[in-house]
């Protein structure tokens, strides 16, 4: 899972108790026996239910978060550099947060830091809980209005968290690029916009387009930033990327005019939501699998 802790930290010495949270099948009304009324798949998937369960206690959600690496097991004293203690407080929202209080020579030194530090829920001002919740209901695909009605939270915080989850998806698909389709292969390609950045602070990319492709049957896919929309930047990054033989879905024709040519077959998604606006350009709404 991409949404992970941005940098993994050296796990040392761990002075917690062990994690008190049963991770395996814990049973159902219906039993769990292999068969049961067809739920052998069906009940591993993660429910909301499921969350919720979590989110009773803050303690072991903590812990928990850390058990799945969400959250860092350890944390080096940026003073001493030794290793920090998770303790228990009342000013943060967490209820523990990393101190160290060692003495070096006659003097002893006070550090702390946000369990959060490094990890998805670093800097907000959202609790541990509404971070998952909100997370849990955008890959449920709720939109972000949905998302916002349910947690009633500001349209600030719903728009940047938006972009945040896109982003993870987006690194996810680059970083997992790959050349597809062929002969008898469906190939659907897209283009779209994506804002602000939770991971790339500082040096927001705004309006970074991307191109990308997906192969129907597999999921398999490539994704590319790029910075024109025209024939002449797209029409090398489809040879590139999608083998010749397959039959290539746009959502407009503008661009892709000239794939036959290059021994694809092309078509288009032939449906009235298709806008050319001022630039003369095709535009659609953002496709789900983005
Ligand atoms: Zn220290």
């Amino acid at each position: 899972m991409a949404i992970g802790l941005k940098r993994q930290h050296e796990t040392t010495t761990v002075t917690k108790r062990p994690a008190q949270v049963q991770t395996k099948d814990q049973g159902t009304q219906c039993g769990l026996s292999k068969g049961s009324y067809g739920r052998e798949k069906e009940h591993r998937k993660w429910r909301y239910d499921n969350l919720v369960a979590r989110l009773n206690d803050k303690e072991m959600l903590i812990e928990w978060l850390m058990e799945e690496g969400l959250l860092t097991k350890s944390q080096k004293c940026s003073v001493c550099e030794g290793d920090m203690q998770l303790v228990k407080c009342n000013d943060r929202s967490d209820g523990v947060k990393w101190e160290c209080r060692k003495r070096i020579g006659q003097k002893r030194h006070k550090a702390e830091w946000s369990v959060r530090r490094g990890s998805w829920f670093a800097e907000s001002r959202m609790t541990v809980e509404e971070i998952l919740k909100f997370t849990y209901w955008w890959c449920q695909d709720l939109d972000q209005a949905q998302i916002r009605h349910e947690m009633g939270v500001a349209i600030n915080t719903g728009v940047d968290w938006d972009s945040f989850c896109q982003e993870v998806c987006e690194v996810t698909l680059f970083e997992n690029s790959m050349r597809i389709g062929g002969p008898g292969k469906i190939v659907q390609i897209d283009k779209s916009k994506f804002g602000k950045r939770k991971y790339h602070r500082g040096h927001r990319l705004e309006e970074q387009w991307v191109f990308g492709g997906i192969e129907s049957d597999s999921r398999k896919s490539f994704l590319i930033a790029v910075e024109r929309r025209d024939e002449e930047t797209l029409l090398p990054i489809i040879q590139k990327w999608i083998e010749p033989g397959t039959t290539i879905i746009s959502h407009c024709w503008k661009a892709y005019c000239n794939l036959e040519k290059y021994g694809y077959t092309h078509k288009t998604v032939n449906h009235s939501k298709e806008f050319v606006n001022d630039d003369g350009d095709c535009t659609n709404k953002i496709e789900g699998h983005w």
